[in-house]
């Protein structure tokens, strides 16, 4: 009884498989953001010069007239807030905020879409 029913099963199992959408046809690539450039890379291309090594590092804020070094960036994740206008966010978001880009035209100008045809 129990084979007649794992046999059932497997069959349901091979059926599904066939009739499954077939979606690695339908993607359009995968977002990776370990394509990133290291934090003290990234924000060097906007003349944005971290000094320290780890932690929260403050910085002129790129969105202000900052007199003041406002905006902290983080060393070990690259995320970045400003303390006067509040200007946060990831590094595809600093890219976004700087060239006033939608989420997906950031990813595809960083080369962070894999696969992508
Ligand atoms: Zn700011």
């Amino acid at each position: 009884m129990t084979d007649f029913i794992r046999l059932h099963l497997s069959q349901i199992r091979q059926q599904q498989q066939a009739t499954r959408p077939t979606y690695q046809s339908q993607q359009r690539g995968i977002i990776s953001k370990s394509r990133l450039p290291n934090t003290y890379e990234f924000y060097s291309r906007f003349d944005i010069t971290i000094k320290g090594s780890k932690g929260w590092q403050l910085v002129k804020c790129a969105f202000h007239n900052d007199t003041h070094a406002s905006m902290g960036v983080n060393r070990e994740h690259g995320g970045y807030k400003c303390h006067a206008c509040g200007a946060s966010g990831d590094r595809i978001g600093f890219y976004m905020q700087w060239h006033s880009t939608t989420f997906i035209e950031a990813c595809k100008a960083l080369n962070l879409i894999e696969g992508a045809q």
